[in-house]
């Protein structure tokens, strides 16, 4: 049971995790409060780079991570045990998800192992600078944060990691976010949150601040987190396409309502956000490797999309499966 809750809990694995991390040095992180399964691997090679991009799906939110840490250092009291699954390389990633028609991914950095160091993605990205894109992380308390953008954006980082800490809600406030929201106007690197939905006016004063900045909110504002999805909650969620930058990631599936395929009952949740912001501003995602507990699957979490959903036109399922993705992180 308490390997099921804590999977479950997945979701709080960014804000949570990074949280507890960074605010109260806690030794909580990915690998202790959440217990994925070994992801189930199998033969299918990846399709290459020269494979027929216009066929093929994005999945707009991933993490990879490797046990060689002689290259790759974790994070300060991070050790090699902590990571759950030991190894989820992108290689590893491709062999589960090329099987489901998704070819490109956009990898996020992952802060409770790798802290600010993006150097694991960015390797990743040149090695198949046509396959991945990559939402990074900064740390916004440095001065030079806007700059560190720019350079970064040379090296596939077409997003931003950022959300709340441990015990402050004004994670917006600082001079470092303020320039990162600027530059992000600017250069269309996206601000991507991992919020809760008590976040969510927060985010919206922001984006009223900021209305060129693109903006991308990962996995509903986890609504839905707690089994029921709140009508409220989703209100204010749905209240953010008035902001014509701001876009949606509707993925962890695995973390949200019933926490188990196929996933239909969070079907009126996504019909709504349908409603509100279109499909040119919503994209479909997995949070791999962290779907891949108890009954969930990669194959599960795209079914929901490109196979269940019937308001959509074909265009439209595109848009969630791959367009939508492609022109917010795919740009460059
Ligand atoms: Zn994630």
């Amino acid at each position: 049971m308490k390997r099921d809750l804590s999977r479950r809990n997945a979701l709080l694995a960014g804000a949570a995790g990074v949280a507890g991390l960074v605010m109260q040095g806690s030794r909580q992180s990915h690998g202790q409060t959440i217990e994925p399964a070994e992801p189930r691997l199998n033969s299918v090679e990846a399709k290459p780079d020269t494979a027929n991009l216009q066929q093929s799906w994005i999945d707009a939110h991933s993490h990879i991570w490797t046990s060689d840490t002689s290259q790759y250092k974790l994070r300060d009291g991070v050790k090699v045990e902590d990571l759950a699954p030991r190894s989820f390389t992108d290689e590893e990633l491709m062999a589960i998800a090329a099987p489901e028609g998704v070819d490109r991914v956009v990898l996020i950095q992952h802060y409770p192992y790798h802290g600010w160091d993006n150097s694991y993605l960015i390797d990743a990205w040149k090695r198949h600078p046509k396959r991945f894109r990559i939402v990074g992380m900064i740390d916004d308390q440095r001065t030079d944060a806007g700059q560190a953008m720019r350079s970064m954006l040379k090296q596939g980082v077409t997003g931003f990691r950022i959300g709340p800490k441990a015990g402050g809600d004004d994670f917006l406030s600082s001079t470092g976010m303020q320039q990162m929201w600027k530059t992000g106007a600017e250069t269309r690197q996206s601000m991507c949150c991992l919020i809760n939905p008590e976040d969510l006016a927060a985010v919206d004063q922001m984006c009223g601040r900021y209305p060129d900045t693109p903006v991308v909110i990962d996995h509903f504002a986890r609504i839905g987190m707690k089994g029921d999805v709140n009508q409220k909650d989703l209100g204010a969620l749905c209240k953010l396409a008035q902001h014509k930058h701001v876009r949606v990631k509707i993925s962890a599936y695995y973390a949200l309502g019933k926490k188990s395929p196929p996933h239909h009952e969070l079907v009126p949740m996504i019909r709504s956000l349908y409603e509100a912001f279109g499909a040119d501003r919503l994209m479909w995602a997995s949070d791999c490797p962290y779907q891949l507990g108890d009954n969930n699957t990669y194959k599960d979490s795209i079914a929901l999309i490109r196979d269940h959903i019937d308001f959509v036109t074909p265009t439209e399922r595109q848009a969630l499966l791959r367009t939508t993705a492609e022109k917010t992180f795919f740009f460059v």
